[in-house]
């Protein structure tokens, strides 16, 4: 059901029963409307850089499925030990008391382009100047054979954060000396790509701590290689010796597919039997964006890499993970380094304000094991067919362990901070 938060509630207070029952959320004062569809780090980043930067001349509302927000980014910490659950959930409260923004607690079912409006799942309509469309990803289910929304339940994919991570820590603590993981690891493009091998190290950690040396943790994965690849395997090496076994496509020979009710992922070289299994689907821009025909072939929404404005639509702007970002990595840093370019280009259409040169970057830091931290960035700049990287750093391998620990700390700084950025301090 649609909830309506301090704003929208107000506005609608006057306008009678009738009205409550399918509310039309009135324009405020002749003010033009920007409105944002998902409160994700993308969402949420730009609604709140569209209040704060639009000040009284902008209207601006979010509208969000969840009545609270989890971070992926950090919910392999959580996994590991190291994060409470209660500290990577984040509230929208303060986005509606100190941005004045609209918080709409609802589903998105439908954009009527034509009209410029948001229909949401209960019928209401949500009218708008400009449209934010940050869904985030979907899974696709069906691109491992035998797995399906229910068989998540089982071998849960936890790549939407929320329920599904809670189980999967549920299952790593249940697990006992001896009994094993396997991990089915997502092919390209996807979110996070350092994500899957971060959340591998804190599987390895939580068994290395409880000294369940006879279990293993087998990586079946589609790609031939994989994001930070040297640093991942030194670390294992060093941490984890023997635990972990990683077989790219060029040795499983392919993913056939996989048995809930056996816990068997098969592939032509071998069937691997795990009492834990992580299935990582292939993933695709969240249902809303191609609903509003947003998206291209990709299954993902081609953007303007000048402004992160819709190809198919001038009045819609598509951020974060369901994007075509290029050079950019689909991540939590990305996401919000688009809202802001996104926001600017909003307030230049809807008030005249001056609009800057585009400018993005992103970091990715993973945890290999306790103060055993690496990362990976780039910086990036819009060409006329993308959003290309202009200057890239990794961390190398044989680095001191008071730099690990440095670029550890480093992460928990930026996750602060980018937390604050996304929902208000
Ligand atoms: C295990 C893991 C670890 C990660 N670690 C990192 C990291 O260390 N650093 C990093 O930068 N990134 C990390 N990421 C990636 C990061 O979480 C995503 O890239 C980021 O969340 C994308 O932001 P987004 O706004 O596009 O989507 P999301 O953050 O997923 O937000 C989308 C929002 O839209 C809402 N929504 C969707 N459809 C509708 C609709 N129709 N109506 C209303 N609401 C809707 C959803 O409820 C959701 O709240 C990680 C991801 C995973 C899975």
């Amino acid at each position: 059901m649609t909830k309506l938060t301090r704003r929208s509630f107000g506005l609608l207070a006057g306008a009678g029963a009738a009205s409550l029952a399918m509310p039309f959320y009135a324009r405020a004062a002749g003010k033009p409307r920007a409105v944002v569809i998902g409160g994700g780090a993308g969402g949420a980043t730009a609604a709140r850089y569209l209040a704060k930067d639009g000040g009284d001349d902008l209207d601006v509302t979010l509208i969000e499925a969840n009545s609270t927000y989890t971070t992926c980014f950090f919910s392999n910490l959580y996994i590991g030990g190291y994060r409470s659950y209660e500290s990577i959930t984040h509230s929208y409260d303060k986005l509606a008391s100190n941005y004045g923004i609209t918080v709409v607690n609802g589903m998105a079912a439908m954009v009527d382009r034509d009209a410029k409006e948001v229909i949401m799942a209960d019928g209401s309509k949500v009218p708008y100047d400009r449209l934010v469309v940050a869904p985030g990803i979907d899974l696709i289910y069906e691109s491992v054979q035998g797995y399906s929304e229910e068989a998540a339940q089982i071998m849960p994919h936890s790549w939407k954060a929320g329920p599904q991570t809670q189980l999967l820590k549920s299952k790593l603590d249940a697990l006992e000396n001896g009994q094993n993981i396997v991990m089915v690891a997502p092919p390209n493009p996807y979110r996070c790509p350092p994500g899957p091998y971060e959340r591998v190290s804190m599987f390895a950690h939580v068994l290395n701590e409880k000294g369940f040396t006879d279990s293993k943790i087998f990586v079946i994965d589609p790609k031939p290689k994989f994001s930070k690849q040297a640093l991942f395997q030194e670390g294992w090496n060093k941490h984890y010796a023997g635990m972990i076994e990683w077989y790219g496509p060029d040795v499983h020979g392919g993913i056939v597919g996989v048995d809930p009710s056996t816990g068997e992922v098969e592939t032509d070289l071998d069937t691997f039997q795990g009492d834990l299994v992580n299935v990582i689907p292939a993933q695709k821009a969240g249902m809303i964006a191609q609903k509003a025909g947003l998206t291209n072939d990709s299954g993902f929404c081609p953007i303007d890499p000048k402004s992160m404005r819709s190809q198919n639509d001038e009045n819609i702007f598509v951020i974060g993970d369901a994007c075509i970002a290029g050079d950019m990595p689909k991540s939590g840093f990305s996401a919000n380094s688009q809202a802001k370019v996104a926001a600017m280009a909003i307030r230049g259409d809807l008030t005249g304000s001056r609009v800057f040169p585009a400018k993005y970057s992103n970091t990715c830091w993973s945890l290999i094991e306790t103060n055993d931290g690496v990362k990976v960035g780039a910086q990036y700049a819009p060409t006329d067919e993308k959003i290309a990287s202009t200057s890239k750093f990794i961390s190398q391998t044989g680095e001191d362990t008071a730099l690990r620990q440095r670029t550890y700390e480093e992460s928990v700084g930026w996750y602060n901070g980018i937390t604050a950025d996304i929902f208000g301090a």
